[in-house]
């Protein structure tokens, strides 16, 4: 008994130990945060890696660094991000040369040039190095397996001008020249594919301004945002297939995802890229072969041809019975995370085929199954139609 007691005795300081030691209570609330996958589908033998051509950070006029930018696109399931600062317009600068007033004899220096807008670079021209923040975002996507994409916004008067993404660039501090064509011609001089900007935006209409028209003519336009931010432009989606250019939805994030996407429930705008790998020459050639759509608000928008190539890859077909009349019963299962609306004609009822989940059908005795998806658009409120084989 006495030896019982002792050993009892004895495990005490391990009860103890059990009883407060917090490591063992964290476990449940200690699970790592998730990284959703967006699941779409091999098409035509290229994988679709998701993307983001267009974000701001702290080194123009964005909220966030660089390498939160990359950690935010990781944490939204991107396979890539463009760190796209504004070449003309560096809000952030200012803020920046205040905090540092230390440095500077304590006088408050302003920043020169910070706003190019409407007025020239004088000849000091611009003193920031445009490169960093992407060097910057390069360095931390190494730690997430995420693709950087190097880029510059050139930044102009929006009306008459309007905004341009250089992508793929070499040298963001080679682009500036107070010619907004010059600028572009500079970027695409050093390899860069350039993106027509929310084109749109502060504007009553979608048609080209003159300066487009030059531009456009000039072939210096390899790609257009049908949707930036909560904009969708549709009459655009016509002009990418006429002009043939690649198209984007991107979410041009200033503040961050957190609050701008995901606190409303939706995912963020993404430029979805056909590609056989996620390296940046992999990239570049799928959009320089227009190989690419755009998904914003629940709605994937570009080309009809691969708006239909990506839906018939997205389902599966199982019939179930076929009667003598020849009338099939089926089911149609969707294999990826993009939620399809679909309806059998223009008066119909949409359907919701869920993500990863099934729908029970019935048809005629025909060997496809015509659906119109009411969210993919094919030009300006114009649905794909498909013909599903059912055998
Ligand atoms: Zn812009
Ligand atoms: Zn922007």
């Amino acid at each position: 008994m006495k030896r019982f007691i002792f050993s009892l005795l004895a495990l005490i300081p391990f009860l103890a130990t059990a009883q407060y030691n917090p490591e063992t209570f964290r476990t449940p609330v200690a699970k790592p945060v998730q990284r959703p996958e967006f699941v779409l589908p091999q098409v035509n033998g290229y994988n679709i890696y998701k993307t983001d051509l267009h974000t701001h950070s702290i080194y123009s006029d964005g909220e966030v660094t660089p390498a939160f930018r990359v950690r935010e696109a990781f944490y939204d399931g991107l396979d890539a991000v463009a760190i796209t600062e504004h070449i003309e317009y560096r809000r952030i600068e200012g803020k920046m040369l205040r905090f540092l007033k230390g440095y500077t004899d304590n006088k408050v220096v302003k920043a020169k040039n910070y706003n190019l807008i409407e007025k020239a670079a004088d000849k000091t021209g611009i003193l920031a190095d445009l490169n960093y923040p992407v060097e910057e975002a390069v360095k931390e996507a190494k730690k997430y397996g995420i693709l950087v994409i190097p880029g510059a916004e050139i930044t102009r008067e929006p009306v008459a001008i309007g905004h341009y993404n250089a992508l793929f660039t070499k040298d963001n501090n080679a682009i500036y020249d107070a010619d907004p064509l010059q600028s572009i011609r500079n970027a695409r001089a050093q390899g860069a594919l350039i993106q027509h900007n929310h084109p749109g935006w502060r504007r009553t209409s979608c048609a080209k301004t003159e300066f487009e028209k030059k531009a456009y003519a000039e072939g210096l336009i390899d790609g257009i945002e049908i949707a930036n931010g909560g904009s969708l432009y549709m009459p655009i989606i016509e002009r990418a297939r006429e002009d043939n250019l690649f198209v984007a939805a991107n979410t041009d994030i200033h503040p961050t995802t957190a609050e701008y996407y995901a606190s409303k429930g939706q995912l963020r705008n993404m430029t979805l890229i056909f590609a056989k790998e996620c390296t940046l020459e992999s990239l570049r050639e799928a959009l320089e072969a227009k190989r690419s759509l755009a998904y914003s608000g629940g709605y994937i928008s570009g080309g009809e041809q691969l708006l239909k190539d990506l839906f018939l890859a997205s389902v599966k077909v199982e019939l179930i019975s076929t009667d003598k009349k020849g009338n099939k019963k089926f089911t149609l299962k969707n294999n990826s995370s993009f939620a399809y609306q679909i309806k059998t004609s223009k008066n119909a009822n949409p359907m919701f085929l869920e993500p990863f989940q099934s729908l029970l059908l019935s048809m005629g005795n025909n060997d496809n199954y015509k659906v119109i998806v009411v969210n993919m658009l094919c030009g300006d409120n114009l649905n794909p139609v498909v013909e599903i084989p059912v055998k």
